[in-house]
């Protein structure tokens, strides 16, 4: 095999390695496989490139431009991801652990891709909640809005996930429309410069959208400003140097960090080993344990049992771990790979000495069996459970971190003990609970959520299709207190707020409607050329609006549509009962009733280009309606978002009203209408 020069590629350029390179080595055997970094990057000019050219280019597109070219991303990276395989077994990684690198990393970009389309508008503006009235007549409202920052995220990652640890934070980051540039880990940066390589052959993003680093990061923390945020995963001694940057204090400059997490995974009290969660708790801590040989920020470090289930706990881990063949990542029969470097292995065995002092190995060999050949060199370590014994004298197994595959035991007296000693993590990313009693995550939520970033539950109920322990999933938040970093990532669309601006906008609805590409209610409205649902998607306007004639509600009316629908609730059929209501003066109209009206008031009942009604938000009524009221309808389009070359959705505000101009009800409607 050549050797691997990883490059970095620096305002449209690739540079290669410099002669202070480090050297890189195959994880299983120890071999020399090439070098990276050491070349003098000039990260002022990056930066610059990445806000004069990325930034720019980003931020003229909309949200769904955004989306779609994640997706076509997405695309392009899974059609070629299998020559990343390849390359990942050099990290140790088997197939499976590569699994949810690579593809949880296109996933994850698959997910933002979707969300981006179905969750923001196809708009430069994203609106963060309600309009808020500021006034009594509502000629002076507030709103929330987001929009992208204009500097750069600097994405500094960990050694254990090259590929998903890029994509995840790339997804956002993008759909915000901020440009990145990327700095992976040295020691497995090979992997992320693969996939970084086919990000630019793809030509889909456009120039600046994103640069990477191989190696160090020089001086750029010192040239970021209050427009750029950084995004770090690694360890909680490299976060506390980065954050003591000056200059990113002095500017305020975003700073998450995903760090390392002492997580733990409890066995509830109501288990019993006949139970299916015994046999699911023993599997989740095993694949934790061992999958990606444990280098997984969300592997379950503690396992907390009922004090008098710790010996069927061990006989039962002892039998499954025994069962995992450790050896050459390549081969079918290995379950369980190298850790990433030698470096690695010397820093989990000295974390490991450390807890000898507190607790005992029950679990584990210093020299395991190994499948394959030529391995002597390689960074093997054997799935390793310590037992500890008394759990609340034991420090290190609360505050060190064992990045490999290491766990360790402890018997809790009581829920309120396991939840304290779960606590003692200081922040946790993720803490598991296999239990089948409501009680018991009752208890656990109210004792244990406010330290930690996730809570997974699992039973014989969801243990068919959960999606287990470690995984972060891009739709659910993915960060912790504390020890943790304190920071958040993923969660939806949470994530791209992290890379844009909330700015409080005050001002009467016309100009915040102008100003957020989304009409409010109590700015102005114009009437059409022609009855809006005669309007294709294109030349509908923001604001325009249709007033229907008034429509009488008689009491025939309401008792039809009670005898029509079988609603005969008394508030619409029985005249002293409904008085004696507190909300109603005597019979009133269903609710539904009035909602059917004012469909049959604006329809346009010709095939045109409304192609089907899609839903409704956020129905209010407002003010009861008496029999003999005459009710008026205003439609006003209030959103446009295309879907396809076909079709787009018009979101509408619907405003009922009396004889005497009073709102009964209000809500917004969802159409589909032909481009
Ligand atoms: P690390 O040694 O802290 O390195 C993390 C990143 O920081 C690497 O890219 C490293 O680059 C870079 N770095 C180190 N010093 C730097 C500096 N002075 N300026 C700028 N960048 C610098 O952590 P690691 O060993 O790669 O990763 C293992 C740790 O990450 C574990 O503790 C694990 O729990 C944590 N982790 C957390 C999460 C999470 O989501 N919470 C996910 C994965 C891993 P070089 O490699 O070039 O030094």
């Amino acid at each position: 095999m050549s050797m691997i020069a990883v490059q970095s590629f620096a305002a449209g350029n690739w540079i290669g390695p410099g002669a202070d390179a480090a050297s890189l080595h195959n994880a299983f055997s120890g071999a020399l496989i090439g070098h990276a970094g050491g070349a003098a990057l000039d990260v002022a000019t990056m930066r610059q490139h990445a806000i004069a050219t990325g930034g720019p280019a980003l931020r003229a597109m909309t949200f769904h431009d955004r989306a779609r070219m994640l997706k076509a991303l997405a695309q392009y990276l899974n059609d070629r991801k299998e020559s990343l395989y390849e390359l990942s077994y050099l990290t140790g990684a088997t197939r499976a652990d590569s699994w949810i690198d690579i593809d949880g990393g296109i996933g994850t970009m698959f997910v933002f891709a979707s969300k981006g389309r179905r969750e923001m508008p196809d708009a430069h503006v994203y609106l963060d909640g309600e309009v808020e009235m500021l006034s009594r007549k509502g000629s002076f409202v507030g709103q929330h809005v987001c929009t992208p920052l204009q500097g750069v995220a600097l994405h500094i990652n960990a050694f254990n996930f090259p590929v998903w640890g890029m994509l995840e934070k790339l997804a956002p980051t993008l759909l915000a429309g901020v440009p990145a540039i990327v700095k992976p880990a040295t020691a497995t940066g090979y992997l992320t410069e693969a996939a970084f390589r086919m990000i630019i052959e793809s030509g889909l993003l456009p120039d600046g959208a994103v640069q990477l680093i191989s190696g160090g990061v020089g001086p750029l923390l010192d040239h970021l400003g209050a427009q750029d945020a950084v995004s770090f995963t690694g360890s909680a001694d490299t976060a506390l140097r980065l954050r003591g940057n000056v200059n990113l204090q002095r500017n305020s400059v975003r700073f998450a960090a995903e760090q390392d997490s002492l997580n733990a995974s409890v066995l509830g009290p109501d288990v019993g080993i006949d139970d299916p969660e015994f046999d699911l708790f023993i599997k989740e801590v095993s694949t934790e344990v061992t999958a990606k040989a444990g280098q997984k920020c969300t592997a379950v470090r503690r396992i907390l049992v009922p004090e008098v289930m710790k010996l069927a706990v061990i006989d039962a881990l002892e039998a499954r771990l025994a069962a995992v063949t450790l050896g050459d990542p390549r081969r079918d029969d290995v379950q369980m790979g190298a850790l990433a470097s030698a470096a690695q292995k010397a820093d989990v065995l000295e974390k490991c000495a450390m807890f000898a002092g507190e607790a005992r190995r029950v679990i584990g060999s210093d020299s395991p069996l190994l499948s394959g050949d030529g391995l002597a060199d390689g960074a093997f370590v054997a799935p390793t459970i310590f037992d500890c014994g008394d759990p609340d004298a034991a420090t290190h197994l609360h505050t060190q971190e064992a990045f490999g595959p290491v766990a360790c035991l402890m018997g809790y007296r009581d829920l309120d003990h396991a939840a304290q000693l779960a606590n003692r993590g200081g922040g946790a990313l993720v803490t598991s609970v296999i239990t089948n009693d409501g009680g018991v995550a009752h208890h656990l939520v109210a004792a244990s959520a406010s330290h930690h970033g996730r809570l997974y539950f699992n039973s014989r109920e969801s243990m068919g299709e959960s999606t287990g322990h470690g995984s972060p999933l891009p739709h659910m938040v993915h960060g912790g207190p504390g020890r943790a970093g304190g920071s958040e990532e993923l969660g939806g669309i949470r994530a791209v707020k992290h890379y844009m601006q909330r700015t409080a906008l005050q001002g009467p609805p016309s100009l915040l409607s102008a100003a957020g590409e989304t009409w409010l209610a109590g700015s102005h409205t114009h009437e059409g050329p022609a009855h809006p649902f005669r309007r294709r998607f294109h030349d509908l306007q923001l604001g325009e609006t249709l007033v229907t004639p008034p429509r009488l509600v008689s009491v025939d009316d309401i008792q039809a549509f009670a005898d029509f629908t079988g609603d005969q609730f008394y508030a619409h059929t029985d005249a002293v009962a409904a008085a004696a209501n507190p909300f109603f003066p005597g019979i009133v109209a269903h609710g539904y009733l009035l909602l059917s009206f004012a469909a049959g008031m604006f329809v346009e009942p010709a095939p045109g280009p409304v192609l089907a009604n899609t839903g409704l938000n956020a129905l209010s009524f407002q003010k009861p309606v008496t029999p003999g009221s005459k009710i008026t309808v205003s439609l006003t389009v209030k959103r446009k978002t295309r879907r396809t070359d076909e079709y787009g959705e018009v979101r509408w505000h619907v405003d009922l009203r009396d004889q005497d101009g009073d709102n009964v009800a209000t809500y917004e409607l969802l159409t589909m209408v032909a481009i």
